[in-house]
């Protein structure tokens, strides 16, 4: 099988998944078929074609994708990735993940997930500006501050949503903060969006240690993964008094029991989180797994803990900061072996809620200090992982079925309040 067939498999595979869960997660909380019907796909999916100058003078017309799961409860919203692999089944999968996202956090919002195939590391910033606007054009029916607010996600950053902010400011002809999140603090970001997803991981983390009678000083902490999220998560860990034993990135792993130098990895990582081709004595990504410590994260990417290796994890807390790194067998067997796993949905539900509270600070035009952002975060962060650990507890259930449970709840009652089912 070829690299792109394997991808498309993957993608479609967690497309299905996804569905798999959502039927037992609507079961469970006793809605009928049609929920599911309506629930199982996403509502829009926009396919635009968009052609971009490049610098040597060629044209090239690149693809791009959103995709609205759902929008009773209010207007879509979720990420756009820049990514050669990136595919329509899994724009699609993603943004039933917001949905699941926005209804744990109990934000006013559906889920939406956009994408390009593009490799941005090959490309100019002029390039990467024609294109974000190129995109904003193409698509510009669809979303707006009441419709579909999009954000940064895998290779994206505060430089591409300030371009697209004021494409969409220019075509409409009004500024519109609101358009889009993730900015940059002077064109309305909020203050604490940049460390959001890294800040509710690493409240998971702490909840899922007190529900597990774990001690985060001197805990042995194992980070998949140094991009936005591993490398910020690395470094609130270290200041958590965690034991920092290992991190890795695309190239490799570095791992040494008695904990490594996390602020000189910092110094050091690109802007692509890569650090260990500066080391000698690396190890692979997936021995890293199988590496003692208390707490994993896996911040990297997906399918990384599956039947093959579950059996072989030390940890006895997995919080998954990655989208779906671990496969539903894999989730079985550590649930089995009494691993507490915090699903993706739930532990990486920060950078969403911060998001939230910039939508909502440039629409009252009044900004928040970093601490009140950071406080309002514990609270949403702290709250969603004691409902989903009572549910899972009351309905003897896993904590990722608990979090679809909770994570759908909303988008069938607003779906059902409005008469649509
Ligand atoms: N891309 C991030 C996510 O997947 C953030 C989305 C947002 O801020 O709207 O959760």
């Amino acid at each position: 099988m070829s690299e792109e067939q394997k991808e498309e498999k993957e993608s479609l595979n967690l497309f299905l998944s996804t569905q798999t869960v959502i039927k037992e997660a609507l079961d469970k909380l006793g809605y009928s078929n049609s929920v599911y019907e309506l629930l199982k796909e996403p509502i829009r999916m926009l396919k635009v074609r968009i052609p971009i100058k490049m610098d040597d003078g060629s044209v090239k017309v690149f693809t791009g994708f959103r995709s609205q799961h759902n929008d009773a409860v209010g207007p879509a919203k979720g990420g756009v990735r820049f990514h050669p692999e990136v595919s329509e089944e899994e724009v699609k999968a993603l943004s039933i993940w917001m949905s699941l996202k926005c209804g744990i956090a109990d934000l006013p919002y559906g889920g939406g997930k956009g994408g390009i195939i593009c490799d941005p590391r090959e490309m100019s910033f002029g390039e990467l500006e024609r294109l974000s606007r190129g995109y904003v054009r193409a698509i510009s029916q669809i979303v707006g501050p009441a419709k579909d607010i999009p954000a940064p996600d895998v290779y994206t950053n505060s430089q591409i949503m300030a371009w697209m902010m004021d494409e969409y400011s220019r075509l409409r002809e009004f500024d519109s903060p609101g358009f889009i999140t993730g900015k940059p603090l002077v064109l309305g970001g909020s203050q604490g969006r940049e460390t959001a997803t890294a800040r509710g991981v690493t409240i998971c983390v702490e909840e899922a240690a007190k529900a597990k009678g774990i001690d985060i000083q001197g805990a042995r902490v194992i980070v998949q993964g140094f991009g936005n999220a591993g490398s910020y998560l690395a470094k609130f860990m270290k200041e958590a008094g965690a034991l920092v034993v290992g991190i890795s990135d695309a190239h490799g792993a570095l791992y040494d029991p008695n904990g490594l130098d996390i602020d000189y990895l910092l110094e050091r990582r690109d802007s692509f989180g890569t650090v260990t081709n500066l080391f000698k004595n690396i190890i692979t990504n997936k021995e890293l797994l199988e590496q003692e410590c208390d707490i994993l994260v896996p911040a990297a990417i997906s399918n990384q803990i599956t039947a093959d290796n579950a059996h072989q994890i030390k940890a006895s807390i997995v919080v998954e900061a990655a989208n779906g790194p671990t496969t539903l067998e894999a989730t079985k067997i550590l649930t089995e072996r009494g691993v507490l796993l915090v699903p993706d949905i739930l532990a990486s539900a920060g950078g969403v809620t911060v998001s939230y509270f910039e939508w909502v600070q440039n629409n009252q035009g009044y900004y928040w200090s970093e601490e009140e952002v950071a406080q309002k975060l514990q609270k949403v962060m702290v709250d969603s992982f004691k409902n989903i650990y009572q549910t899972s507890q009351g309905h003897q259930v896993d904590m990722r079925l608990a979090a679809y449970m909770v994570g759908i709840r909303k988008a069938a009652e607003a779906s059902r309040f409005r008469g649509w089912v």
